[in-house]
């Protein structure tokens, strides 16, 4: 969630720059010095080369729906809004949880440089995995990350179309628990973040690779075709495809599905279609008739 990403790097530079940052500082500060300057700019960077790709190699064509230009910009200014709207109220709360988080931390792992950052990255890719699945399986988690489905086309815009709401239990779960059980390496949580920015864009694109090419990325990384049946608007392949940034985790434990080409699915959800920006806002969505 890429939202998620900018949220945390701006929510601890507002509380470093706050009473509460000094304590923060010693755990943090190598995160933001290289988030904010890095993570920020490679986040938009990447994002806006991945627009060029999508213009030159297009994987999709606009469904019907979308087809008319006032309809792809509404779309598109709606998912950059939600994007915005989490900049800026997901702070307010996610700042407490990475302070507590950040003083409860218990340094379990093993004090080797390498081996922490890996574990980190392991250790946060697996707590996605497992929050994304947590948030299809629970009805008021599921009524959060349906924003994120109920997009019916997905582009790049659709990796910064979340609710603020998912996201900041995201923080919490994801980063909170983790680094008071573990006291995950700053420099870990940072190459975390780098590689999820990247993929997190790639996989929502709607960029065309070659079949090998294809076949060469998925054996690792959640290529944009595995995260699309993922957006198919019905199961069971809304309940497949659930990793964040490697294959590993849905090949593990059964939720990989190949079983769709991206001309086979249907972005979206079946019963509700794409709403006004304040009906996601405040999660009151109508289902059709
Ligand atoms: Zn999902």
């Amino acid at each position: 969630m890429l939202s998620e990403r900018l949220i945390t790097v701006i929510g601890i530079t507002i509380s470093l720059n706050g009473n509460i940052g000094s304590r923060m500082s010693n755990y943090f500060s190598s995160i933001i010095n290289e988030q904010i300057t890095y993570l920020t700019l490679l986040t938009y960077s990447v994002a806006v080369a991945a627009i060029c790709i999508e213009k030159l190699r297009p994987a999709l064509t606009h469904p019907i729906q979308l087809q008319p230009l006032q309809n792809r910009t509404r779309r598109v200014v709606t998912n950059i809004t939600m994007h915005i709207l989490n900049i800026g109220i997901l702070p307010l709360f996610s700042n407490a949880v990475l302070l507590f988080a950040a003083e409860q931390k218990c340094e379990l792992l093993p004090n080797y440089p390498m081996t922490q950052v890996l574990l980190a990255i392991l250790s946060l890719d697996l707590a996605s995995y497992a929050y994304h699945i947590m948030v299809h399986k629970f009805r008021l988690l599921w009524s959060f990350h349906r924003v994120h489905h109920i997009d019916e086309f997905l582009d790049v815009s659709s990796a910064f179309r979340f609710h603020f709401m998912e996201n900041g239990l995201s923080v919490i779960i994801r980063y909170g628990i983790l680094v008071a059980l573990f006291g995950l390496s700053p420099i870990g949580i940072t190459v975390y973040l780098l590689l999820e920015s990247i993929v997190l864009i790639f996989q929502h694109s709607n960029i065309r690779l070659s079949a090998s090419a294809e076949k060469i990325i998925e054996f690792v990384f959640i290529t944009p075709r595995l995260h699309r049946i993922h957006h198919h608007h019905e199961l069971p392949y809304t309940d497949s495809n659930f990793g964040t940034i490697f294959t590993i985790w849905d090949r593990i434990f059964g939720t990989m599905n190949r079983g769709l080409s991206s001309k086979e699915v249907t972005i979206g959800l079946k019963d509700i279609e794409e709403q006004p920006i304040h009906r996601l806002f405040f999660l009151n969505v109508n289902r059709k008739s």
